[in-house]
């Protein structure tokens, strides 16, 4: 599956707002957005002054494609699969992208940004069920048990996001048990995920 793999604080400057991609480093004063909040490139100033109509509904895009690192087509996928499913649209949307297991990874605290959590479940470092799942973009269904395997227990990436993310809490449609695993307990509601975007944006930029 192909993946972005430049430099993701540009991507953040493109946005104009913190993705997150960079785990412990977004949270200090090194992170670029701190710096330096303009987009990047020569123009990158004059562009933002410009924006309107489609260019604010494409950027919502971009962010919250950039935000769960998926690509322009599955991003695609995601939005007809929404637009398929009975409820609001947008809100459908965010929660497919909310129960893939890289996110559930990194929002239950076992990585410090979506690309590590991305990265640990390529490495076949969890179970979902008991089973190994490798698919980032395996979707989770209420009741799935995510743990990290028995061998990986030890891995020094997972026992430091662990001890680094402590206190950032894990969201309510998820519950973090002692013995390094989570149970997903519900679908995330829209104000469950912290995620200061505009989801009917993007509803509007697919409707076109
Ligand atoms: Fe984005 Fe993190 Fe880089 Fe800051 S440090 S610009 S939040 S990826």
């Amino acid at each position: 599956m192909a993946r972005y793999n430049g430099p993701v604080c540009r991507l953040c400057r493109r946005e104009g707002m913190k993705l997150f991609l960079k785990g412990e480093r977004c949270y200090t004063d090194k992170c670029a957005i701190e710096k330096r909040n303009v987009p990047p490139g020569q123009h990158g100033r004059a562009r933002k002054a410009k924006m309107a109509g489609y260019g604010v509904q494409l950027r919502e895009k971009q962010r919250v494609k950039r935000i769960y690192g998926v690509l322009e087509d599955q991003f695609r996928r995601y939005f007809e699969a929404a637009d398929r499913t009975r409820g609001i649209t947008g809100e459908t949307l965010l929660q497919l992208l909310e129960r893939r297991l890289d996110n559930a990874v990194y929002r239950l605290g076992f990585a410090t940004s979506r690309p590590q959590a991305r990265q640990l479940v390529r490495h076949g470092h969890f179970t979902v069920n008991g089973r190994k799942v490798d698919i980032p973009s395996f979707s989770l269904k209420v009741g799935d048990m995510v743990s990290v395997r028995e061998t990986s227990r030890q891995n020094a990436s997972i026992l430091h996001a662990v001890e680094e993310v402590k206190g950032r809490g894990v969201p309510e449609w998820l519950s973090l048990d002692a013995d390094m695993g989570g149970k997903v307990v519900s679908v995330p509601t829209r104000e469950q995920i912290n995620l200061p975007v505009q989801e009917q944006l993007i509803v509007e930029l697919y409707s076109k």
